[in-house]
């Protein structure tokens, strides 16, 4: 079969990888000059499987509504007249009740302990090479509060086979020597040595790589404008390349993974997807001295910061703020971050070439992506991936490419469509709330 995939971030490229793999003919459409130029340029580099507790958890609406209109807060709602935005925050809500979290943290486990194993296995198959370390993620709390909420999310994720350990404050410095300067603040830590962090960006291209050399063919600077069906399939897309030059490009099946866009694209098809543009930043900058750096790919849970370790340079990133697809630079929160690396690490990094970057997490109320199915017999959706687009890259990649062709999935998750077909209305609610 001849398949189109709409997009080349992680999603893209880890489904042409795994459709390539199956024998497909492969077409990569994306609007950059090269891949994963977007939301998975610059990523918090972490493949953790234990970062499953949603956003929406039963304690988030208080925490959310003391953040409101506070600069530096984890998570801001900026209330925009804007539907899409109301729309998702009432579907939060609903996602925050412990029958939900429960089931939304079963789901995100299982995709992410399958998507890490998928991409150990894509690094013993292909050698591939972006910075990886595989020393586990630390997460520690400087609150006691917070991490004894941390034990029943740890509990249930070690019941799904995720070995997430509570540890003390010693055995989080044991692990993580950088982090003595601090060892008076720490309440406590969790641990999962099998997670891994790595350079997102790096390895998108090193994969973009292999599979050009596998012939799959990809079309850069080209903007995806429409999808236009005919006898309810999808029959082209229509796009525009960089000199404006109106193109179709006709195949098969077609695999959205448009990030944050894909709503747009599918909205006059009559499938409305729950996602919603979740701005996140990170900071980039070289190690300045080894020793006082860490090596361990870190969670400060009460800043809500990701640290890993790429190569020779330190990589930072949190924060998450519903503004619509604004990608604008707030000196404050970017100020906030490197604060936060000062105190924490103090001389680790060289905060003069401080690199600042935002994206747009292509977020879902439940935390949970949209794979699967549609109710056009031809049309696959990769997409709505939020905090753990690369975490979940490999598995949703391989998963989607065996739903296209026509093989049973290897994980147990919600795909879209997965059993009986669906109306529209149930589109929606299958995106939120599967299984
Ligand atoms: C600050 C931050 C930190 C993060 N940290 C982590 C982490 O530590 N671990 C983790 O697992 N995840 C993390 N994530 C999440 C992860 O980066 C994302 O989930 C992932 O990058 C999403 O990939 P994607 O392919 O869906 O979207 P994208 O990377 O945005 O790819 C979508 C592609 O579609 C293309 N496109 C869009 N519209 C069009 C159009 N009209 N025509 C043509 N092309 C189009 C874009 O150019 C883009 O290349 C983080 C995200 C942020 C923002």
């Amino acid at each position: 079969m001849k398949v189109i995939v709409l997009g080349a971030g992680l999603l893209g490229v880890t489904s042409a990888y795994f459709l390539r793999q199956l024998g497909h003919d492969v077409v990569v459409i994306d609007r950059q000059a090269s891949a994963a130029a977007e939301t998975s340029f610059a990523n918090g580099g972490q493949i953790s499987v234990s970062h499953a507790e949603p956003w929406a958890n039963p304690g988030a609406p208080l925490k959310v509504l003391k953040w409101l209109g506070r600069e530096d807060a984890p998570l801001l709602f900026r209330l925009r007249a804007d539907m899409r935005q109301w729309l998702w925050g009432l579907q939060f809500l609903r996602e925050c009740t412990p029958a939900r979290t429960r089931h939304n943290i079963a789901q995100i486990v299982r995709l992410g302990t399958y998507s890490r194993d998928t991409l150990q296995q894509l690094r013993r198959d292909t050698g591939l090479q972006y910075d990886q370390r595989t020393q586990g993620i630390l997460h520690f709390y400087t609150s006691a509060a917070e991490f004894e909420a941390a034990e029943a999310p740890a509990a249930q994720m070690r019941e799904l086979g995720c070995e997430r350990r509570l540890i003390s404050a010693d055995e989080a410095v044991r692990i993580e020597p950088a982090l003595a300067h601090v060892r008076g603040q720490l309440a406590g830590a969790t641990y999962t040595a099998e997670d891994e962090s790595g350079d997102a960006n790096r390895f998108a291209r090193e994969l973009v790589a292999l599979c050009e050399r596998d012939g799959v063919v990809f079309r850069m600077s080209h903007t995806i404008t429409a999808l236009r069906t005919d006898g309810g399939r999808i029959d082209h897309v229509e796009a525009t390349d960089h000199e404006g030059r109106f193109q179709r490009v006709r195949g098969d099946a077609y695999v959205v993974a448009m990030g944050s866009l894909s709503p747009l694209l599918v909205k006059p098809l009559g499938i409305a997807l729950p996602i919603y543009p979740a701005k996140g930043y990170s900071v980039t900058m070289p190690v300045l001295d080894a020793d006082k750096a860490h090596q361990v790919s870190l969670t400060d849970d009460e800043y809500k910061l990701v640290f890993s370790r790429l190569g020779n340079r330190l990589r930072i990133a949190g924060t998450a703020e519903l503004n619509g697809y604004d990608r604008d630079l707030n000196r404050v929160r970017c100020e906030a971050i490197v604060r936060r690396v000062q105190e924490l690490f103090p001389g680790a990094g060289d905060a003069s070439q401080a690199q600042f970057w935002t994206g747009l997490r292509p977020a879902t109320p439940s935390n949970v992506p949209v794979i699967g199915a549609t109710k056009l017999p031809n049309l696959y959706l990769n997409t709505g991936h939020g905090t753990l687009g690369w975490t979940h890259a490999c598995g949703s990649g391989k998963s989607i490419a065996r739903i296209v062709s026509g093989l049973t999935p290897e994980v147990d998750f919600a795909f879209t469509r997965a059993t009986a077909p669906v109306t529209r209305p149930q589109v929606l609610g299958a995106a939120v709330s599967r299984g």
